[in-house]
């Protein structure tokens, strides 16, 4: 096989990413802090909201899991609180309420976002509160870079009384009625994992609303040391900071954040074209104009009785070209370590994850990339 890899989400560096880190190396900024990291914070901030009477903050981590886990010790979430959290998504959303010693109670889908569905929300808090046991907080995930229902979502919180975490981890670059997806939660959080639609080689930030809340945020994610000369803790700290290297490719990703939205969603168009001809497939997409996706990864659901053709055929078929391609979230009520977890929902999770494809959708794919992609799925579903 000599034809070259094509991934489904890969690094794309802008240029000026080793400007910044050689900045670092010229002060000997190599630390969990610096200028890189203050500047790199001020940047996500004006960009998720440029208003200056803004009250939104952001604390630059060293991953987004670090950021949900940050976000559940400063809503008091402690050893067996419950807490809600979207089935379909990535592992990393629900793990953080076990590190905390607490419950999650998982919630389907709704088929239109592919997120937390508002109604079995709805039936999961009245179930939980009729056992005496209301829920800490709820995490919504804006998987693939598609809002979730924020209307709706946030309704039922706020009627309920309980905070939102908003895992926007996918989402940098989405909006919902016009506002940037990581300002909606009480929390909200992002990850600059390599996979994502931009990227710190590793990172994440926690999104808060006070400056309050992210001094704390950062005094526990930098191993909750008091004010005093020697090494002196009252609480359990974490080593959650960001590095001032990381910090330094994450101010030259965000030059040209909006160049890489923009490339996602036009692979995302790429293969709305490219479906069009195609009985038997459909690429999922908005509900309606209110919700704008980043499109982060393309998601198609393949109708194997009219195709003929799975999405692990598909997906095989795909491999054997150097082609990645790959499976939607697996449920987290289907996972062995959390399947005995309450679970609130019908099926709609595991059918979207039974007939569902995660396509090539980075923002460095050439013609040629999109060339052999197509011929390549031509192939597969005209046999
Ligand atoms: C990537 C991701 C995370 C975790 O972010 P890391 O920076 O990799 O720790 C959390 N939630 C979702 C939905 C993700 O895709």
């Amino acid at each position: 096989m000599d034809k070259e890899k094509i991934w489904l989400s890969s690094p794309h560096m802008g240029g000026n990413e080793q400007t910044y880190i050689n900045k670092a190396f010229a002060e000997n900024w190599i630390a969990p802090l610096g200028p890189n990291v203050t500047q790199f914070e001020k940047s996500i901030k004006s960009y998720l909201d440029n208003d200056p009477q803004s009250k939104i903050e952001v604390a630059a981590l060293s991953s987004g899991t670090a950021a949900l886990h940050l976000a559940l010790i400063l809503l008091g979430v402690k050893s067996g609180d419950e807490v809600i959290c979207q089935s379909m998504t990535f592992a990393a959303s629900a793990n953080p309420i076990i590190y905390q010693g607490a419950v999650p109670i998982f919630i389907d889908s709704e088929p239109e976002t592919l997120n937390i569905c508002p109604e079995q929300l709805e039936r999961a808090i009245k179930g939980r509160i009729s056992k005496g046991k209301k829920p800490k907080a709820i995490i919504a995930v804006h998987l693939y870079g598609m809002p979730y229902n924020v209307e709706a979502v946030h309704n039922v919180a706020r009627q309920y009384d309980i905070p939102v975490i908003e895992d926007s981890a996918e989402a940098l670059g989405s909006t919902y009625k016009n506002r940037k997806c990581g300002t909606f939660g009480d929390f909200s959080i992002l990850s600059f994992n390599g996979n994502k639609i931009i990227t710190t080689s590793g990172g994440g930030a926690l999104v808060t609303k006070s400056a309050e809340v992210k001094k704390k945020a950062i005094f526990l994610g930098s191993q909750a040391r008091d004010d005093a000369p020697h090494y002196q803790h009252s609480e359990v700290g974490y080593n959650y900071r960001l590095s001032n290297i990381c910090a330094g490719i994450g101010l030259g990703q965000m030059e040209v954040l909006d160049k890489r939205v923009q490339a996602r969603r036009d692979m995302f168009h790429f293969y709305v074209n490219l479906f069009d001809k195609i009985d038997g497939v459909t690429v999922f997409h908005a509900p309606d104009d209110q919700y704008f996706s980043n499109h982060w990864l393309s998601v198609i659901e393949l109708n194997e009785k009219k195709l003929g053709v799975n999405k692990e055929e598909l997906r095989e078929y795909l491999l054997k070209e150097n082609i990645e391609s790959r499976p939607l979230w697996k449920p987290m009520h289907m996972q062995p370590v959390f399947k005995d977890y309450p679970f609130y929902g019908t099926q709609v999770a595991e059918k979207k994850f039974n007939s569902g494809l995660c396509l090539p959708s980075g923002s460095n794919l050439t013609d040629s990339d999109r060339s052999r992609i197509e011929q390549a799925i031509m192939n597969c579903l005209k046999k």
